[in-house]
């Protein structure tokens, strides 16, 4: 089964009304590939204005969400708002959210379930430490972060994992295509013996980590590697080649 190239760009806590507006403007000009699915994930006072001016295909996630309805949760949004507002995706997990906030496992796995029984679509990031690859842990510590998830839900249909080692984002230390390939493959295998070979073959697993122009096209012509997450490249016109990796 041919699975879809996925191209997400998080904007992180950057930009402004109008670096949002560049951005999708830019988006929205340019010649994308058909093939690809687009998704940008601004900071989520941005939500609205981006999904209101997204066009080309390109579809709006949000950053993080929270797995309980609505209610006494000062600064959280609620997967019914999400929905409200058809917001379609979020991104759950990312390093920056288990690091600098402290959100274990166990929490990125109720927040997937809470978002995947609303009916939003999950960016699932998970990746190790630069401490963890060296101590021979990668995959361990990648499986771990699959399999609280997978101790909550069935169904991998919506979602996409994203595997982001933590020592290449935002550091321009990217991944060698070999390392990428090598961790890629080892979770596609720990999906086919621990969720199904059906989810195996079906979920798209993203790269994350330090990705660019430069570096995209090498790492696309990898057979596990069906697309990417992007941070700080997001944010630049080149992004579009990014998206553009497989032509
Ligand atoms: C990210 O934050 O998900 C990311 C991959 O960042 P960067 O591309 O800047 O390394």
């Amino acid at each position: 089964m041919a699975r879809t190239f996925f191209v997400g760009g998080n904007f992180k806590a950057n930009g402004s009304l109008k670096s949002i507006e560049t951005i999708v403007s830019n988006l929205n000009a340019a010649k994308l590939d058909p093939n690809t699915e687009v998704v940008i994930a601004p900071p989520s006072i941005f939500l609205l204005s981006t999904a209101a001016s997204a066009s080309n295909g390109v579809k709006v996630s949000a950053q993080n969400v929270f797995d309980k309805p609505d209610g006494a949760w000062t600064g959280e949004l609620t997967t019914k708002m999400l929905i409200d507002h058809n917001i379609e995706w979020v991104i759950l997990g990312h390093s920056e959210r288990r690091t600098i906030f402290k959100e274990s496992s166990e929490f990125i796995a109720e927040k997937t379930k809470a978002a995947l029984d609303a009916g939003l679509k999950v960016i699932l990031c998970i990746g190790e430490t630069l401490q963890e690859r060296e101590a021979g842990q990668t995959l361990n510590v990648c499986c771990e972060q699959l399999k609280a998830v997978a101790d909550k839900i069935n169904d991998w249909s919506n979602v996409v994992i994203a595997y982001e080692p933590v020592w290449a984002i935002g550091t321009g230390k990217v991944a060698t295509t070999e390392q990428a390939q090598e961790a890629h493959k080892g979770i596609r295998d720990w999906l086919a013996s621990t969720v199904s070979s059906q989810a195996a073959e079906a979920t798209r697993i993203l790269y994350g980590g330090s990705v660019t122009e430069k570096n995209c096209k090498e790492l696309a012509t990898q057979p596990d590697i069906d697309g990417f997450l992007v941070g700080g490249a997001s944010l630049k016109p080149a992004f579009v080649d990014i998206i553009n990796s497989k032509l």
